[in-house]
C-alpha cells in the first residue's frame, strides 16, 4: 500500500470482491444481486465501484436519486439501475437515461405514467414499493385496487418488481417484527401478482436481511453496507473486509505547556506538557465535530491518538504525547483493523454515517 502524503481514501477492490462473494455464498443460485451504490457508493466512489461490479455477478444497481443514476450511465454503467427515491421533476432525464423508478405513492405513480406516456414509452420498467412497517415510503395493501385500475388503463409502464424494505433486520431483538414484515410482504405481493397477468421480481432484504433472514431472499437481494465491508454485528464483521482506508499525515507537531489551550474556543486546556499533532482533515472532510474533545481518535504507528479540542473545518489536533512520531508521518483514521464502525461508535453513530460523510474533497486512491 502506498504511504500517504496527504489525506486519501484508499479503496480496496479485492476486499469488495471478497464481500460480494461472501454475500453471494448466502444466496441460492437463482437469487439475483442488486448492489446499492447510492451516496457515492457509501462514500467511496459510485462510478468506479459500479464499473468494477458490473463485470462481476451483479444483476442490478440502485441509487437514491436520479442524478446519481445519470452519473453512472455517463460513466458507462449499462446494467439496470433502480432509483429508490426519484423526484418527478427529473422524470424526463430518468427515462432518457434508462433508469428505473421506485414508485411508492399515488402521486408519483400518476406522475410517472404521465411522463412515460409523454415520452411515448411502452412497458417502461417500474418498481412498486410497499410499506410493511418502516413507515417511510411505500403503498399499502389497500392501494392494490388503485394500482390495478391504473395499470389496466396504460401500456406505458410495466411492473418489473415489487419490493419493500426491512426496518430492523440487524436487530435480533426485533425478529418478531421482521418476521411480520416478511409475512406482510408475502401477503401483499401474492395479492398483487394474482391480479397481474405476469410475474414481477420480488425483493425485500438489505445486507442484514440477507444474513439473518435466508427465508426472505425472494428473487433478488439488495446489498449496500456488506459490499463495503460491514456486517452490522461482531459475528458477521469477521466475514467482511472493509474496503476503505482513510489515511492522512502529520502536518505539524507542537509541544505546549501546562495551561495552554489547543484550537478554537480554547476547548482543550492542557494539564501538563503535551505534544500535539495537527492533521489535514476536518469536518469539511467528514470528521464531524462530534468526534472532537476526546471522543474520536486516530492511529499513529499503531497507537491511539485522541482528537483534542474542537474539530476545525480543515484540521484536527490529536494528542501524541506518548507516541514517537514526526511531521510527515502517516496517520490512520480508519482501516480494516481500526474500523470506521468502531470510530463511529465513539461518537454514538453508525458506520453508514461516517463512511458516507467522507467528502468528495478527499482524494480517492484505487487498489485494484
Ligand atoms: C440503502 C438501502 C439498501 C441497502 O441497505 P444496507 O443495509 O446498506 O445493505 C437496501 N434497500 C433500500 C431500499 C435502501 O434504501
Amino acid at each position: 500500500m502506498p504511504k500517504a502524503n496527504e489525506t486519501i481514501l484508499e479503496i480496496d477492490f479485492k476486499a469488495l470482491k471478497h464481500n460480494l462473494e461472501y454475500i453471494q455464498s448466502k444466496l441460492q443460485k437463482k437469487t439475483k444481486t442488486l448492489a446499492v451504490v447510492k451516496a457515492f457508493a457509501y462514500g467511496s466512489d459510485a462510478t468506479e465501484i459500479a464499473l468494477y461490479l458490473q463485470n462481476l455477478s451483479v444483476d442490478y444497481f440502485a441509487v437514491a436519486y436520479i442524478n446519481e443514476g445519470i452519473a453512472l450511465r455517463q460513466a458507462g454503467v449499462t446494467k439496470p439501475i433502480l432509483v429508490l427515491h426519484p423526484q418527478a421533476i427529473n422524470f424526463k432525464e430518468l427515462i432518457g437515461n434508462c433508469l428505473e423508478p421506485s414508485l411508492y405513492n399515488a402521486k408519483i405513480f400518476n406522475e410517472f405514467i404521465e411522463a412515460s406516456s409523454k415520452e411515448n414509452q411502452t412497458n417502461y420498467p417500474v418498481h412498486i414499493k410497499f410499506n410493511t412497517g418502516l413507515n417511510r415510503l411505500g403503498f399499502s395493501e389497500n392501494d392494490i385496487d388503485f394500482l390495478m385500475s391504473k395499470l389496466n388503463k396504460t401500456t406505458s409502464i410495466k411492473v418489473a418488481s415489487i419490493f419493500s424494505h426491512l426496518a430492523a433486520s440487524e436487530d435480533l431483538n426485533e425478529t418478531k417484527f421482521t418476521q411480520n414484515q416478511i409475512k406482510s410482504f408475502n401477503i401483499i405481493s401474492e395479492n398483487f401478482i394474482s391480479k397481474l397477468d405476469y410475474k414481477p421480481m420480488l425483493h425485500l432484504c438489505n445486507t442484514s436481511g440477507i444474513l439473518n433472514y435466508p427465508e426472505a431472499h425472494f428473487d433478488m437481494v439488495r446489498t449496500g453496507i456488506g459490499l463495503y465491508g460491514f456486517g452490522n454485528s461482531e459475528k458477521e464483521n469477521k466475514h467482511f473486509k472493509p474496503i476503505g482506508t482513510l489515511k492522512t499525515v502529520i502536518s505539524q507537531i507542537h509541544t505546549i505547556n501546562k495551561g495552554e489551550s489547543v484550537g478554537y474556543n480554547r476547548a482543550y486546556k492542557s494539564s501538563d506538557i503535551t505534544k500535539t499533532a495537527t492533521l489535514p482533515i476536518g469536518h469539511a472532510d467528514g470528521i464531524g465535530r462530534q468526534y472532537g474533545n476526546g471522543k474520536g481518535f486516530v492511529i499513529i504507528h499503531g497507537q491511539k491518538a485522541p482528537i483534542i479540542g474542537n474539530v476545525c473545518m480543515d484540521m484536527i489536533m490529536v494528542n501524541v504525547t506518548t507516541i514517537a512520531c514526526k511531521e510527515g508521518d502517516e496517520v490512520i483514521v480508519f482501516d480494516p483493523k481500526s474500523t470506521a464502525e468502531h470510530l463511529a461508535e465513539q461518537a454514538n453513530t453508525i458506520s453508514y454515517e461516517l463512511i458516507t460523510g467522507i467528502s468528495q474533497r478527499v482524494k480517492r486512491v484505487y487498489l485494484k
